[in-house]
This record gives structure tokens, sequence and C-alpha cells, in this order.
């Protein structure tokens, strides 16, 4: 009984039993936010982009869908797995991707960084033993009607076959309540806790099935002791093809990572950060800094050959202090004259790097080029 092994004698002590996806550790004293749209769908690089930008911390990256009715949109398939590659390369963050099927483990396992579960397949026995096959890190959502002993005999599974990289994840449970999707089990963060050192992390977009209580229940969760949150986000909730009514915008997103993070400060015993860690979360971070700019430098190049081609200026200094007012707004922790300089040296690498400026004869774009 591996899981049992995990079983704490005493009271859990925060970073008992950590798993890292990628760069990101769950079961540690942050709370990381996996953020995506539900579905794969054909602006998912966009998509990812967004989430990365509003404060997730790795990717939700589903190209293989369990729907209820076979009409309903099955995912992307095997051509979403491309999408899901450029995502990681661009974002830097990881990415997690349901297997159906015990076939959809090898398929998904090179281009994703753990597993999911879904709560329709807790009981497939043999996915869960493809899955503990691998050494990627799994999240098991709990089955929809199953008790914490029967979840937990799940994650065995994964466990027995030769992995404990395992991630627990509440996702709501059926009850006689029909105003919710599914009613979320608060209680089984504090009882989990008694039973397992395994990180216990929170889906409160399938709990609710409604963008508008995904907040607050995520806040809940965070309180009862969650070491992480699965949520849907998507930049046109209407217009997804899968579980929009669930889905909240990237802005909500953002102003949902600010509130995590200041609850999660009040209710979480800090740990010292130890250099080695300070510095995963610097790698990462720095990933999807470098994925940013360099998704933003080829918008630049664009931009300016249609400027080039519609013969106005390349640069355009109003909205160059726009952007950077913006950007210092955004970074309270940047002293503001740090923040200009920051973005002033962005916009300046984007410009100087695009074709039409290496072109130019544009006076004044040839002072930027000689300085
Ligand atoms: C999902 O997270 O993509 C999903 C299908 O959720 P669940 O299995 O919890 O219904
Ligand atoms: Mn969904």
């Amino acid at each position: 009984m591996i899981i049992e092994q995990l079983v704490p004698s005493s009271p859990r002590t925060v970073g008992a039993h950590r798993v890292r996806i990628g760069d990101v550790a769950f079961g540690d004293d942050r709370i990381p936010i996996i953020a995506g749209p539900c579905a794969v769908e054909p602006d998912y690089i966009e998509h990812a982009q967004v989430a990365a930008a509003a404060g997730a911390s790795a990717l939700r990256g589903c190209v293989f869908k369990p729907r209820t009715h076979p009409a309903s949109f099955q995912g992307a398939g095997m051509k979403g797995l491309e999408l899901l590659d450029e995502a990681r390369r661009l974002t830097g963050l990881p990415v997690l991707a349901e297997p159906l099927e015990v076939a959809d483990v090898e398929r998904l396992r090179p281009h994703v960084d753990a597993l999911l579960i879904g709560t329709r397949s807790m009981h497939n026995t043999p996915l869960l033993r493809a899955a503990g096959r691998t050494a990627l890190p799994v999240v098991v959502k709990r089955g929809m009607s199953a008790t914490y002993d029967e979840w937990l005999a799940a994650a065995e599974y994964v466990a027995e076959s030769g992995n404990d990289q395992i991630i627990l994840c509440e996702r709501g449970i059926r009850t006689f309540e029909t105003a919710t999707r599914n009613t979320l089990d608060v209680s089984a963060i504090a009882v989990l806790r008694e039973k397992t050192d395994l990180p216990i992390i929170v889906d409160p977009s399938h709990a609710t099935g409604r963008g508008a209580w995904v907040a607050p229940l995520a806040l809940a969760a965070v309180a009862a002791g969650a070491d992480g949150l699965l949520i849907e986000c998507h930049p046109s909730p209407q217009h997804a093809l899968c579980d929009g009514a669930q889905a909240i915008t990237p802005a909500e997103l953002t102003a949902l990572t600010r509130a995590v993070q200041m609850l999660s400060a009040s209710v979480r015993p800090s740990l010292p950060r130890s250099v080695d860690d300070a510095r995963h979360s610097l790698d990462a971070i720095d990933s999807a800094i470098a994925g940013l700019i360099d998704r933003r430098a080829r918008v630049v190049d664009a931009l300016t050959r249609v400027k080039q081609e519609l013969g106005v200026p390349l640069r355009d200094r109003g909205r160059e202090q726009d952007v950077i007012s913006r950007v210092q707004q955004r970074a309270p922790s940047l002293h503001p004259d740090a923040a200009a300089l920051v973005m002033r040296a962005v916009i300046e690498a984007c410009l100087t790097s695009s074709s039409a400026f290496q072109a130019s004869d544009d006076v004044d774009l040839m002072v930027a080029r000689v300085r």
C-alpha cells in the first residue's frame, strides 16, 4: 500500500510530499493555478498566452474530451498536439492533458508535463496503471460519486505501478442540488489532509458550472488548505467549444490570482525558501518572459511591415508612452522608473529586430539605430 506510506503520522506540514509539474511545485507554501480553456481549440496558442499572462502557473491542454453526449465537440485530437508543443514553447509553462484510453497515454507523453485522470476515468484501472507506468506526474480527479477511500484507492493504482508523483483533485460530487453542476466538497481537503500527504488541488469550474461562482469557491478551497487550483479560462467564454458557461475571463483570472496570493499568505505557514527553489521559480518565470517577448517581436514585425506598406512612420512615441504607463501600473512591485526602463528596452528590442526597421531609412529610426 504505497499511498498508506504517505499517510502522515502527525498533522501534515506543508511541503511534506511535494509534486512538481515541470518547474511548478504543488504541496508547498505557494498555490499554483493550472488554467486554460476546457479543450484545446484552434486558437489555443492565444488562449494559453492570455492564461499565462493572467497568472497561470501551468496550462490545461486537453485534446481528447470525455463528453456526456456523443454529438458534442470531442476535442481536437492528435492534431491538437502541435498546438500543445507551441503553447509550451511560447509560454514556458508546463501543460496537462487528459488521456481517455490507455493508448492516449503514449500519444500524450511526449507533449505534456502531467496527465489528468478525469472524473469519469477514476474507476478505469487499466488507465490508472498506464499513467502510473510513466514518469509523468498524475492528477487524479475524484470520481463524481466516489468516496474518499475509493479515490485514494484509485491513486494507489497509480502508485503501485511505480509512480508516486500524484496530485488529488476535488472537482465536485453529485448531490441532490441542481443549481450548481456539482457540489464542491470542501470537506475533502480537511479530511484527506489526515489521510495522505499527497497534494490536494481543487477544480471549482466543474464543481460549479458557472463562471461567476468560480472565484468564491476557489478562495474557499484555498482557505481550507488546497495546494492548488484547476480553472477553466477562456478569452471569450460565450464562444468556447466546450464548457463556456463555467469559464472565467483572463481579467477575472488575474484578479483571482491576486486574491489567492493574498489569502494564501495569511492561511498558509510560509516556509523559508531555499536558493534552489527560488531559482526554479525564476527559471520558469524567465522562460515565460522570453516566450512572450519572442511573440511580441513577431507581432511587432508584422505591424511594422504593414506600416511600411502604408508609408506611415514605424515609430509612434505617444503610443510607446501609453504602453510604458500601462506596464508601470501592472507591475507595482517595480519602481516606476525601473518598469519604464524594462518596457523601453523591450520596445526597442522588438522594433530594432523587425525586418522593416532594418530596411528603413527613416531619420528618427536611424537615430535609434545609431544609439
Ligand atoms: C476536465 O477537467 O477537463 C474535465 C473533463 O473535468 P471532469 O473530469 O472533472 O469532469
Ligand atoms: Mn471542462
